[in-house]
């Protein structure tokens, strides 16, 4: 049976500046406003057009197009030498306002941001999203320049909100939830949803999917064995319901993957590749001083049914090794038996920052943990990764070389 489009009510929201480079230069200098204006980064009759104003697409110029081409197309084409002094201001501005609606809103890229208002009602004061996305937009002309548009998107998960706001630019703002997700769906097309590419239109087309509205109601099955051939879709199935999948939030999963060189269905030498996995993402949260909360498993197998994955999220959050390892057993323990591993992934997410004080309550052992950790990190980071590791690491003949064999789950450093 098809899992239900989530019900609950969108409460993401995606702001995008519109045409920034452009209309920020605009913004700067009334004389470009209504012209159209296309920015280069080295400014001659050659220079290739990075970025251009509403007008300049009006009149067909695009990323690419040749300052003399477009100046000889379209009189009164205005090319700029691009400056990201300007830019990086409109950033930190954007940054100011969105982060005065909650803590947690993250700029994407350098005209992007997202406040997501899941578990804060207690911002919005009772006022609909809609009602703060016309706030932002108005704080935005007064605060920072009264040329400045924004396209916001609202939704049920982060890929959602991206998606609404795309519509109805410039200066667009667009909800979608249960009601009128599978109406939206059915006037695009499936290059037009975010972080579907040309090629991977083509692998849906091979499965016979060529519409978003297509792609919502095929089964979970397909998705995962035929079209992503990985856990990816499994993420995708939630993500086009509504549901978050945890992984569009950047610094917020850190993750490691393996394809093995000779594959196995030992679970004491599966053990010891979680066991890697798990120092070495271990590593990484301590570096950046964070802790997680939810661990995610994935196995790839050679026959059915080809891959098994299980997630938990724990009520406390942790970063050490031996933490991470007993919680990825006890996924591990619920692994169909006795079939030969090709490829495996561990990612750890709902990372936050470490508070040392919080996991001191839950693990008396934590104190003295936590510093020997901290000794084997530094060992680590002056003589090279895994230097030095616990003895259990050592059990596989697997060497541990980094690869990303399933698309997107992310790393960071
Ligand atoms: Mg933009």
């Amino acid at each position: 049976m098809e899992l239900e489009i989530n019900p609950s009510p969108p409460e993401v929201m995606h702001i995008d500046l519109n045409s920034a480079f452009a209309m920020t230069e605009q913004q700067a200098n009334p004389l470009l406003r209504g012209r159209p204006v296309g920015i280069t980064n080295r400014l001659n009759d050659y220079a290739i057009c990075i970025a251009a104003s509403y007008e300049a697409k009006a009149c067909g110029i695009n990323l690419g197009t040749r300052n003399r081409d477009a100046r000889y197309r379209v009189p009164g084409f205005v090319m700029l030498e691009s400056d990201p002094a300007k830019y990086q201001y409109v950033h930190r501005q954007l940054k100011a306002i969105f982060q005065d609606y909650s803590p947690t809103a993250q700029m994407k890229s350098i005209d992007e941001g997202v406040i997501d208002f899941r578990k804060m009602q207690g911002i919005l004061k009772g006022r609909s999203l809609e009602d703060i996305g016309r706030e932002i937009k108005l704080r935005i002309r007064q605060e920072i320049g009264d040329y400045m548009t924004v396209n916001v998107g609202i939704g049920q998960n982060r890929w959602m909100a991206k998606l609404a706001a795309g519509f109805m630019k410039p200066d667009g703002l667009y909800t979608i939830d249960s009601s009128n997700l599978e109406l939206t769906y059915s006037l695009l097309h499936l290059t037009e949803l975010p972080y579907i590419a040309s090629r991977m239109k083509v692998r849906l087309n091979e499965a016979g999917i060529y519409t978003p509205y297509e792609f919502l109601h095929t089964p979970e099955q397909v998705l995962t064995k035929q079209v992503f051939r990985s856990i990816n879709g499994h993420h995708w199935y939630l993500k086009l319901r509504g549901y978050e999948t945890d992984f569009e939030t950047g610094i917020r999963t850190v993750g490691r993957s393996y394809v093995l060189e000779h594959r196995t269905a030992d679970p004491k030498e599966l053990a010891a590749l979680w066991f890697t996995s798990a120092v070495k993402i271990a590593r990484r949260l301590g570096r950046n001083n964070l802790a997680a909360r939810g661990l995610l498993l994935y196995l790839r197998y050679k026959e059915p049914p080809y891959g098994w994955h299980e997630r938990k999220m724990y009520h406390e959050a942790v970063r050490r090794g031996d933490q991470l390892y007993r919680r990825a057993l006890d996924l591990f323990a619920q692994s169909p038996p006795d079939l030969e591993v090709t490829a495996m992934a561990m990612t750890a997410y709902a990372v936050e920052p470490y508070r040392a004080h919080q996991l001191q309550l839950y693990d008396d052992q934590g104190p003295r943990q936590e510093r020997l950790e901290d000794a084997i990190n530094k060992l680590n980071d002056r003589y090279g990764e895994l230097a030095v590791v616990p003895a259990g690491a050592w059990a596989s003949r697997n060497p541990m070389k980094d690869k990303i064999p399933f698309g997107t789950i992310r790393y960071f450093d």
